[in-house]
């Protein structure tokens, strides 16, 4: 029989790539996104590129009754909870906002699972649980904490959360992904990250100096300890990163209940000056950049230990830093405005 899954923050970055791989692999999708950081367009362009429509239901998490009234609606399989605040700085600004919405949110999600019994989860994470480690690579095992900003702490607080549940209800089955830096774009240039206003994350930012909205990069500190002064960083493919979804819902219909982590990245650590090379190559021009004093909270080295995902998942990452870089640019260049475009 299909399953249905109920995927919250579908029509986002990484949530509409998620959407598309899933039904690729058989399964029925329901989004719930209250449209706070995408566009309705991402509907339009997923029910083209999947070739059906999809089920989406305008809701907010924080508003337990309509989360309730989606699940009354529908028969869900299992729940992939994307929908959440991500902007690091302002959850330094806005603590309260970022609590509410990811807390809250999540709260009002598995209570409504519990009612319905509804069973599988997957959450993600991501790799700012692991604070300010110093051994790489990262393994799920390694200690937690220390993290820097409200944004993370949400990320922590949540996973433990997950785990009482887990520990208090022997039939619940719940995955933590925990992401290092996805990038790229599905390869029809038609869905990809889009932010509002000026990006905070690299490699948007070197695409709008690329397409000439924005000047130059700054990057963000040379003096690390690392072989060239830059940051290093895992990056994944978004839609290596959506298969690793598909493959743990998978596992939890293999009938693994308890709770399970899995670190989701390529395993390879590239540097902010190796990131520009790998752009510059694959838009053919210079990247404009400057180096600039150290942003603060960022370590100067982080990438994943895979192994768990592998063995466990079956899941490895297939697409390398060349196509990463040639699909955000096409992205970029089919939309230069994101969405209103
Ligand atoms: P995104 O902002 O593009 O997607 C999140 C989606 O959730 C958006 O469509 C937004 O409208 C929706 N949403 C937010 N709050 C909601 C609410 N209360 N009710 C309903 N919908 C709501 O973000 P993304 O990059 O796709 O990230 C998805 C998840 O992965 C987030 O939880 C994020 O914290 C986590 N994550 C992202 C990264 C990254 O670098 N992009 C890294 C690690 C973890
Ligand atoms: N970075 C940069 N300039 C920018 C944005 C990011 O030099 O405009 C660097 C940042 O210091 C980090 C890396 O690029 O070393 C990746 O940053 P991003 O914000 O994309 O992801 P993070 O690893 O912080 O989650």
């Amino acid at each position: 029989m299909i399953k249905t899954i109920l995927v919250t923050g579908g029509t986002g970055y990484i949530g509409s790539h998620t959407v598309l791989d899933l039904i690729k692999n058989g399964y029925r999708v329901v989004i719930l996104d209250d449209f706070s950081n995408s566009s309705p367009k991402v509907l339009e362009q997923l029910e083209k590129l999947a070739g059906e429509s999809i089920s989406l239901y305008n809701v907010d998490l924080k508003d337990a009754k309509q989360v309730e009234a989606v699940f009354a609606a529908e028969e869900i399989d299992a729940v992939i909870n994307f929908a959440g605040y991500k902007a690091v700085g302002e959850s330094v600004e806005q603590p309260l906002k970022y609590y509410e919405n990811n807390l809250i949110g999540l709260i009002n999600l598995v209570k409504a699972m519990q009612e319905f019994a509804v069973k599988k989860l997957i959450f993600s994470s991501s790799a700012t649980v692991y604070g300010q480690p110093e051994i790489m690579p990262l393994k799920e095992s390694d200690p937690i904490g220390n993290v820097t900003n409200p944004y993370g702490r949400t990320k922590l607080i949540i996973e433990e959360i997950l785990t009482d549940i887990c520990a208090a209800n022997e039939d619940f089955g719940v995955v933590t992904l925990r992401y290092f830096n996805p990038l790229g774009a599905d390869e029809s240039g038609e869905i990809g990250e889009d932010p509002n206003g000026i990006p905070n994350n690299l490699a948007p930012y070197i695409t709008q100096v690329a397409i000439g909205k924005l000047e130059k990069l700054s990057v963000f500190g040379g003096d690390y300890p690392t072989e060239d002064g830059t940051c290093i960083r895992d990056y994944v493919h978004v839609a290596d990163l959506a298969a690793g979804h598909t493959k743990a819902l998978d596992y939890l219909f293999q009938d693994n209940q308890g709770y399970e982590i899995f670190n989701l990245g390529s395993g390879v650590g590239y540097s902010v000056y190796q990131i520009i090379d790998n752009f510059e190559k694959v838009v053919g021009r210079p990247i404009p950049y400057q180096v600039v004093g150290r942003r603060a909270g960022d370590i100067p080295v982080s990438y994943a230990a895979i192994d768990k995902a592998k063995a466990v998942l079956n899941w490895s990452p297939t697409k390398d830093i060349g196509i990463m870089c040639a699909d955000t640019w096409r992205w970029q260049q089919k939309h230069p405005n994101g969405f209103q475009d």
